[in-house]
């Protein structure tokens, strides 16, 4: 068992779960096995009650496991699925331990952090490593060192480190060099007193990435060496990429891959990076460009939507097409018309998910625009059904219709409380959650974007489609193209809108930088020919990206 531990200091949202997730990239690279951990030390079990404009997008693992959003870097980095076994939170380890007590497992000792909460965290690190067989587990610790949360977490992977004996273990530290006053001076103070702060607990970091605005100058990195007692080759200047997928090259570039070889005694290896500098060339260099427009609530906060920015980024770089999300609160759609005309001369249009009454109002009126004017929709989970709601009144003419979600006494609830969902009490992972079959209709426009008419996808609602509207849809234009085994409708279409669909389900959970989900790269290419089908000036390229 060999495991890269990488911990934060001086401040929280340093990107640390982009570089676990590069750490990962640069060994599998080598054709290393790898697992991943992400530890959040926060009480919650787990991120699903979480309001998104505090810790971003809520990312649902194909278990159900409603996880933090550094799962679906990993899951995105690394090519490989994840379970709610690599999210632990301290809200998970406390429980666990507490009915392990209540059985009577530790009878007649008194229940500690130490031993017994610092055993539990090294138990589930350990089945982890071992039950996947992976040459190399990387562990991400949430928040900044120095917390009193992720204390006893610091403590168990200090004591697995001793258990683990010489080269099975390395720690890496990220930190921040901020830049400051007028001539701008890289101050590497910060980074000393964080490392100091781990080394008081016993930890002494193997290589410390410093995140800045600009690269680190030699004397910079030499002063840290310094300080912090590492060679200066191992600190490692991390700036500010054009995109995520950058960051693995930047570290492979200043020999992060070696210097974990030798640390973990790992054999030598060359990486092979064809796949992924081929996507990045194509990224960089986009030859043509489309703009989309993204409405939504929470569009101060970009993370709140991560996994659509994501898909949109695959679609860049597989396509070659340069993306411009153009972001729109929902509300403000409803008191500037003047915003309402540029959502309608984007090139395509995505609603994403969301809950509550706030804001539906404006998705609609999005909405309603794209599918009057043969701009390409995608309406996704609470997008989808305020388009069925949309539809409902503007096309049936049941102008009162709604969701229960939003209006409880609406005359017509085109989108209702899912059976099952009636009589619950608690709030905490008991949506519909999770990776489930769809069946696709053939020759619909969603199986010909996917190629095959059984698909899984993930999902995360409580509130479903009425099926007593679905006969009134067809028969105006509005088509079931998807429905679970069970008969709940995954998918709506209509047939003769050049792209209008939407989806129950969240795809952009499952898109790829290798393979972008077939739904956004639908979008894309049909905003590329939305565009041409228009005389107008063409956006201008974005080499940034979405
Ligand atoms: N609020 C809706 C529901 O619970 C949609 C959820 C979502 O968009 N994730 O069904």
């Amino acid at each position: 068992m060999k495991v890269i531990v990488v911990s934060g200091g001086v401040i929280s949202g340093l990107g640390k779960g982009i570089t676990t997730s590069s750490l990962g990239r640069l060994l599998k690279a080598r054709g290393f096995s790898v697992t991943i951990l992400k530890i959040d030390p926060y009480l919650n079990v787990d991120a699903g009650t979480m309001n998104p404009y505090q810790h971003g997008e809520v990312f649902v693992l194909d278990d159900g496991t409603e996880a933090d959003l550094d799962l679906g870097n990993y899951e995105r980095f690394l090519d490989q699925p994840l379970n709610g076994r690599h999210n632990l939170t301290t809200g998970k380890i406390y429980r666990t331990v507490i009915e392990k007590e209540r059985r009577g497992d530790y009878l007649g000792n008194t229940v500690q952090i130490i031993p017994h909460v610092t055993g539990e965290i090294k138990r589930v690190i350990r089945e982890v490593s071992e039950s996947e067989g992976a040459e190399v587990t990387l562990v991400e610790v949430g928040g900044t060192v120095g917390d009193i949360e992720s204390m006893p977490f610091l403590e168990a992977l200090r004591e697995l480190s001793y258990e683990l004996g010489e080269h099975r273990m390395a720690f890496v530290h990220t930190t921040l060099v901020p830049v400051v006053g007028p001539v701008g001076e890289s101050k590497t103070k910060p980074t000393q007193h964080s490392v100091r702060e781990l080394r008081a607990i016993g930890i002494r970091p193997h290589l410390i990435f410093a995140r800045s605005p600009v690269p680190l100058a030699p004397e910079i990195k030499t002063k840290i060496s310094l300080f912090c007692d590492v060679p200066p080759q191992a600190v490692i200047s991390v700036p500010d990429q054009r995109v995520v997928y950058d960051v693995p090259l930047v570290l492979e570039a200043q020999g992060v891959g070696e210097i974990l070889g030798r640390l973990l005694e790992l054999p030598e290896r060359a990486p092979d990076y064809t796949a992924w500098s081929e996507f990045l060339q194509r990224y960089h260099h986009p030859d043509r460009s489309v703009q989309i427009a993204v409405v939504g609530k929470y569009t101060e906060l970009r993370d709140a939507y991560l996994s659509h920015s994501e898909a949109f980024h695959h679609c860049q770089g597989r396509l070659g097409v340069g993306i411009r999300l153009a972001w729109y609160d929902s509300e403000e759609l409803t008191r500037d018309p003047a915003l309402l005309q540029r959502v309608a001369r984007s090139d395509a249009l995505l609603v994403p998910g969301g809950f509550g009454p706030r804001g539906v109002e404006g998705k609609m009126l999005a909405i309603g625009a794209a599918r009057s004017s043969g701009l390409p929709f995608l309406g996704v989970c609470y997008g989808f059904q305020m388009a069925a709601i949309e539809f409902a009144r503007t096309t049936l003419g049941l102008t009162g219709a709604s969701s229960t979600e939003v209006d409880p006494e609406t005359p017509d609830p085109v989108v209702c409380l899912l059976e099952e969902q009636k009589g619950l009490e608690h709030l905490g992972a008991t949506m519909r959650l999770g990776a489930q079959r769809i069946d696709l209709v053939p020759g619909s426009k969603i199986a010909g974007l996917y190629g095959r008419t059984e698909i899984r996808e993930r999902h995360r609602h409580r509130y479903e489609i009425h099926p007593g509207y679905l006969d009134r849809f067809e028969g105006a234009g509005l088509r079931v193209t998807g429905r679970s085994p069970d008969g709940r409708v995954e998918a709506l279409e209509v047939p003769s809108h050049p792209f209008f669909i939407g989806v129950q389900f969240h795809p952009e959970f499952l898109s790829r930088p290798e393979a972008p989900h077939p739904l956004y790269r639908g979008l894309v290419e049909a905003a590329l020919a939305h565009q041409q089908s228009e005389v107008r000036a063409p956006v201008p390229p974005s080499p940034a990206g979405a």
